[in-house]
């Protein structure tokens, strides 16, 4: 009896190994052919902690990590309302522009604050209030994790201008036990475990479409590293688009990086999933393009183009205040607006991922057409 228990579980062990091997073995990242480069793109991960609050490893080697996963930038986020330490640690090291704002605690949640001048003071502890402190300081402020352990709580009056869809770190808290299958991964394919912790942003992506019906919001795709940096700089990217390439003097490539923040000119993906550079959404109104982000009065001969030139299956959805309106599995999609509404893009990859088929592996910023 007890060999048959043992035979038995020692069977199960196997196909446990055999399955996890053929897992392992199967992923790898799509690889675009030849990729291009390009010089109007810069690639980046936001929302990261050090040492100087609860990170694990100080930011010196931190953009050491960044510089041998070929980031163009990282933005330091410290606990701290702000924290002048962490700021202060700003700079261009190992060809990697390291920018730093800070993590706030305060009254509604956690609230990330970048691109700010440095205050002379501390920033509130009321949301709003540290949001327009923020504001009048130049910078960013960024509704972080809203629907984790520490959520959000929305109030009336919303004055911020992004919100985190997606955060790898309270990805892992929510659902540990579907990750237990793939805790060697952990060490042998980290990149893999990292893709299998994902769950759905459809949460998050809802809310996001709703408050952009009346207000202008960006979306980002949060790591909230404290550890495990390296993976985690080839999982979620900010993908900035840009008119040149970065300046060598810091506060000038500084300023660009948060205008282009600023303006909603950049798209998310999961690099680890598949390379997205050279994705693109616009307008054409006339003459004029629309940029990705950008605002722009409805006209009936407005036109909206994605380029996604991918060699490996994938699905572009346009969607239209939350709703699917167009979708396409070429490598461009074309579409005449019918309607005013907030139009943004999602691509799916196809075929054999280890990305759960709910999770967007692109997520663009809206083109808002009023
Ligand atoms: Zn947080
Ligand atoms: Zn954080």
């Amino acid at each position: 009896m007890k060999r048959k228990i043992l035979l038995g579980l020692l069977l199960l062990f196997l196909i446990y190994c055999g399955w996890f091997i053929y897992q392992s073995l199967a992923f790898h990242t799509f690889k675009q052919e030849n990729i291009q480069t390009y010089p109007d793109e810069i690639k980046g991960v936001y929302h990261l902690h050090s040492t100087l609050s609860d990170g694990h490893k100080p930011p010196e080697k931190i953009v050491r990590i960044a510089a041998d996963n070929d980031l163009d930038f990282i933005i330091l986020t410290d606990h701290g309302n702000p924290n002048f330490e962490s700021i202060a640690t700003r700079g261009w090291r190992h060809g990697v522009l390291m920018l730093a704002g800070s993590e706030l605690s305060v009254n509604r949640g956690h609230l990330v604050g970048i691109g700010f001048d440095t205050p002379e003071y501390k920033f509130s502890q009321n949301a709003e209030e540290s949001a327009s402190q923020i504001a009048r300081l130049n910078g960013i402020s960024i509704i972080a994790h809203p629907y984790s352990r520490v959520s959000w709580t929305w109030g009336d009056l919303f004055i911020y201008s992004g919100i985190e869809i997606m955060n790898a770190s309270s990805s892992v808290r929510r659902d540990f036990a579907s990750l237990i299958p793939y805790l060697p991964a952990y060490i042998i394919r980290p990149d893999l475990f990292l893709i299998r912790m994902l769950d759905s942003p459809s949460k998050n992506l809802k809310k996001w479409d709703k408050l952009n019906r009346k207000h202008t919001v960006y979306a980002y795709f949060s790591a909230d590293s404290h550890f495990y940096y390296g993976p985690m700089f080839r999982l979620f990217r900010i993908h900035i688009l840009i008119k040149a390439p970065l300046p060598k003097e810091f506060d000038a490539a500084r300023n660009i990086v948060y205008e282009a923040l600023k303006k909603g000119s950049f798209y998310n993906a999961i690099d680890s999933a598949a390379e997205a550079e050279g994705f693109r959404f616009f307008g054409i109104s006339g003459e004029n393009k629309i940029d990705m982000g950008q605002s722009s009065r409805f006209d009936p001969s407005i036109t909206l183009h994605v380029q996604a030139p991918f060699p490996f299956k994938k699905v572009i959805h346009l969607i239209r205040n939350g709703e699917i309106v167009s979708e396409s599995e070429q490598d461009y999609l074309f579409f005449r607006v019918k309607s005013p509404g907030v139009y943004r893009i999602e691509v799916f990859l196809k075929g054999r991922t280890p990305l759960k088929k709910e999770i967007p592996w692109i997520v663009s910023n809206p083109i808002f057409l009023r």
